[in-house]
Parts: structure tokens; sequence; C-alpha cells
């Protein structure tokens, strides 16, 4: 049941934050994510996103966590608690002036590209750091946006030393620019990271906010 794997995934991870992956779910199920007390649910998608905040109660924390059109972000600006997935400064642009317009500080996640071949989104490890240097010596500029942290997918493998091991690589370039921006960035606390299939991996590698989905709804 859906309220008893809400339970025993939280116990399993700690004090990590479960966001619930509410894609592909009907609302009635969502509902029971709800009565179950929980308040973060992340969808993939802009048009699910707006479909499911019209028609769930109001104190819900909605993420975003796949690939964003910087000529979506205007849609969801008004209401979203945390982007995800922000993989260019041109969509980093976009937030902040969309952010200003709703008169708001949009939380964000850098995401990057790790091993994953099913995911052809995110910055590569050389983007990130100049991408931050360039927002930090602006940050006059980007009054709008909060910088958070890191978002990273691994690899959809069964092998899980891999799996582990790329984990360990985005915790440690974590750490790296926490050490060098956070100063600059003091919310920078979040490393989004593990699945369903992989959370128990990225918690061992100190994620501390998980995405998961299929785990919560399966009825086994
Ligand atoms: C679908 C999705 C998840 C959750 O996947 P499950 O395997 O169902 O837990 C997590 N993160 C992202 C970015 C997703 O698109």
């Amino acid at each position: 049941m859906i309220a008893d794997n809400i339970k025993a995934i939280q116990e399993e991870i700690g004090n990590a934050k479960l966001v619930v992956v509410s894609k592909n779910r009907t609302i009635e199920e969502l509902n029971k994510v709800y009565e179950a007390g929980h308040r973060d649910f992340g969808e993939n998608r802009v048009q699910h996103l707006l479909e499911r905040h019209d028609s769930l109660p109001e104190d819900i924390n909605w993420h975003m966590i796949g690939h964003l059109q910087t000529n979506k972000v205007k849609m969801i600006a008004p209401f979203i608690s945390l982007i995800h997935s922000v993989d260019s400064l041109k969509l980093l642009n976009e937030i902040n002036k969309q952010a200003a317009k709703h008169d708001r500080v949009i939380p964000v996640l850098f995401q990057l590209h790790l091993g994953a071949e099913e995911s052809k989104f995110g910055l590569s490890e050389d983007q990130l750091p100049e991408l931050i240097k360039k927002v930090s010596s602006e940050k006059a500029n980007y009054g709008h946006i909060d910088i958070n942290g890191l978002m990273g997918m691994a690899s959809n493998t069964d092998n899980k030393e891999q799996v582990r091991s790329e984990f360990r690589h985005l915790r440690d370039l974590f750490d790296t620019i926490k050490a060098d921006f956070g100063t600059k960035w003091p919310n920078f606390q979040i490393l989004s990271m593990g699945m369903s299939g992989d959370y128990r991996e990225a918690i061992l590698e100190k994620s501390n906010m998980v995405r998961i989905g299929s785990a919560i709804f399966s009825t086994n």
C-alpha cells in the first residue's frame, strides 16, 4: 500500500528528503500520497505539473525533475518549489526573469550529466564550474534564483559498483563546489540523487534528496 511504502522508504533513507514522483499516476493515487501526509511531489513534464497543481491541494511542494524548455518556464514560475534540472545559462536566465515577474526567488539545482546513457540532458563537468563561477560573480543580476545544489542520474545498470561510483563522483563534485561557492550560495545544500532502482546506493553516497516513483506505487 502507498502509505506503507512511503513509510518504509522514509525509514530506509533516514534524514534524506523523499520526493514522490507522480508521473503516470492517477489523481486518486496522488491523493493517497497526500493523505499519508506527504507534501513533496515531482513531475518531469510541465503539462502534468500544471494539471496536477490545479487538481491537488495548495500546500504541495512541486518539484520539476525533467528537462525544462525555456519557453515553458513562465507556466510553472508562479508556484514551482524547486527546479532540479537546470542545464544551461539560458534556462537559468529565463527562470530568473520569470521569477522576477512573480516577485519570487526560485530555488534551483544544476543537473549533471553522469554516465547515464538514457539521459542526454545535463551539464558536463567542464561546463558546471564555469557556469557557477559566472553566476556567482554576477550575483546581483540573479536575485530571483537561489542555487540549492546538484541533481544527477546514474546509469541504468545492474552493476551496483558502477552506480555507486557515479554517485560518489557527483557527491565529490558537490563537496568541491560547496567548498568554493558555499559562502555565496548558503543554501547550496541539496544533493538530489537516487530513484526506485538505485536509492540505496545513492544514500550510501550521501544523497540527501531522492526522487522515487515506481517503488511507492507498486502494490506487491
Ligand atoms: C521518473 C523519474 C524518477 C523516478 O523514477 P522511478 O524509477 O519510478 O522511481 C526520478 N527522477 C527522474 C528525473 C525521473 O524522470
